[in-house]
C-alpha cells in the first residue's frame, strides 16, 4: 500500500510498472515497434509479406486464479496463454497491449506482476506497446500481436484423412497441481514443487509453432482439455480421430497416481498450453528431428480418420486395445466451459 504522501496516480502506475520497462525492451531492440506506450495507439511496421495474427485472452480474478495468487505468476500466465494462442497458429510475436483493472495501485503487487510480465516478453521477443489502466476488480487482458509469411498460418481446419495427431510436452501435470491445490489427491511437497510451474508458469511453444508452419495441417494450443480441443480441430476439418490412451505423454510425477487420474488429468485436464497438431505420416522424420533441435518431446498419439457421422468423433482406445463405450468417453471428453 501507498503511503499517504505520495499516492500513485493512473499515469505513475503506467510509467513506473510499465512504461520504464517497455522502453528499456526497445531501446535494446526496437524490433517491429515504431512507436510504443505514450501517445494514442502504438505504431508497428508490418512486413507486406506477411499477415497479422491477433489474440486476446482474459484473466479474471476468482475465475481464472485465485484472489491471493502470486503477482509475479500471474504477470508471466497472462501473457504466457497469449503467446501460446500465437504458438498455435505459427506466428512469431510482434508485440502485445495490456488492459488491466485494478482494485487499487498496490505497488508491491504491481511490481512482482510487472517483473513476471516482462521476464516473459524479454524471453519470447514481444514488447509491451501500449494498454489501458483503470480502478475495478482484478481483471487482466493481453491482446497479443504476430506474424506469419501469408498463408502459412496453421489453422484449425486444416486436418486432412490420415494425419498423425501429435502432442507436443507432456500433458496433465497443471490439472495435477489444481487438484493437489484444492486437497482433491495428495501430493508430496516436493512432487508439488516439481510439477506446479506448469501450472502457474507455463511454456509457450512459440519455437516449435514457428517449426511446423511448412510441416503441420492443423494445429491448436490445449487449454481446456486436449480431447475437447481436438474436438475443435475435428469439427471444423470435419474429421474423425482415434486416440491411443496409452500413449499420451505424461510426466513421472502423473505417472504416480491411479491410471484412472492419469487418463482423466491428461486426456481432459486443461491448463497445460502445449500443442496438439496434425501433420501426414510423410512428415515424420522432420518432426522427430524438430523435436531433438527444439528439445521438447513430441508424441504421436493417434490419427485423423473420415467422419462416419454428421458430427466428428473421438474413438478412444484404452491400454488393452479396446475402445471406450459412450459413458467412459464422455467422461474424457468433458473440457472446461466457463458457462456449462
Ligand atoms: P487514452 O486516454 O488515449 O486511451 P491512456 O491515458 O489510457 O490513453 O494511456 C496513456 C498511454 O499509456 C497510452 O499510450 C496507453 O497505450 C498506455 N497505457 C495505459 N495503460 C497501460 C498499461 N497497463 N500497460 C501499458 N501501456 C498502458
Ligand atoms: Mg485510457
Amino acid at each position: 500500500m501507498q503511503s499517504k504522501s505520495s499516492p500513485l496516480g493512473e499515469f505513475d502506475v503506467i510509467q513506473r510498472f510499465f512504461k520504464t520497462q517497455s522502453d528499456a525492451m526497445h531501446a535494446s531492440n526496437p524490433g517491429s515497434v515504431t512507436l510504443g506506450i505514450g501517445d494514442d495507439c502504438a505504431l508497428l511496421k508490418v512486413d507486406p509479406v506477411e499477415e497479422i495474427a491477433i489474440t486476446s485472452d482474459m484473466l479474471v480474478s476468482g475465475r481464472h486464479f485465485f484472489q491471493d495468487a502470486n503477482p509475479e505468476w500471474l504477470g508471466w500466465k497472462a501473457l504466457a496463454v497469449n503467446l501460446s494462442d500465437l504458438a498455435a497458429m505459427g506466428a512469431k510475436p510482434l508485440g502485445f497491449s495490456l488492459a488491466l483493472a485494478l482494485p487499487g495501485p498496490n505497488s508491491a503487487w504491481l511490481e512482482a506482476f510487472s517483473k513476471g510480465l516482462f521476464a516473459i516478453a524479454s524471453q519470447y521477443d514481444c514488447p509491451l506497446v501500449g494498454g489501458d489502466t483503470t480502478a475495478g476488480p482484478l481483471n487482466i487482458c493481453i491482446t497479443a500481436f504476430g506474424s506469419t509469411p501469408k498463408e502459412k498460418a496453421i489453422r484449425r481446419s486444416g486436418a486432412r484423412e490420415g494425419d498423425d495427431i501429435w502432442v507436443s510436452g507432456f500433458i496433465g501435470d497443471a490439472r495435477l497441481t489444481l487438484a493437489a491445490l484444492r486437497h482433491e489427491i495428495t501430493l508430496s511437497r516436493p512432487d508439488l514443487e516439481k510439477i506446479q510451474g506448469r501450472m502457474h508458469q507455463p511454456t509457450p511453444r512459440v519455437e516449435l509453432g514457428i517449426a511446423l508452419r511448412e510441416i503441420a495441417n492443423s494445429a491448436l494450443d490445449i487449454s481446456d482439455g486436449l480431447l475437447g480441443d481436438l474436438r475443435h480441430i475435428l469439427k471444423q476439418s470435419n474429421k474423425d480421430a482415434e486416440v491411443f490412451l496409452g500413449r499420451l505423454p505424461k510426466s513421472d510425477t502423473l505417472r504416480k497416481q491411479s491410471l484412472a487420474i492419469q487418463n482423466l488429468y491428461a486426456a481432459s485436464g486443461g491448463d497445460d498450453y502445449e500443442l496438439c497438431f496434425t501433420a501426414p505420416s510423410s512428415k515424420r522424420d522432420a518432426i522427430t528431428k524438430i523435436s531433438a533441435d527444439l528439445n521438447i518431446p513430441l508424441n504421436q498419439i493417434g490419427s485423423i480418420k473420415p467422419m462416419q457421422h454428421s458430427e466428428p468423433e473421438i474413438h478412444i482406445v484404452d491400454n488393452n486395445g479396446k475402445e471406450l463405450n459412450t459413458q467412459e468417453a464422455d467422461l474424457l471428453l468433458k473440457s472446461f466451459d466457463h458457462f456449462a
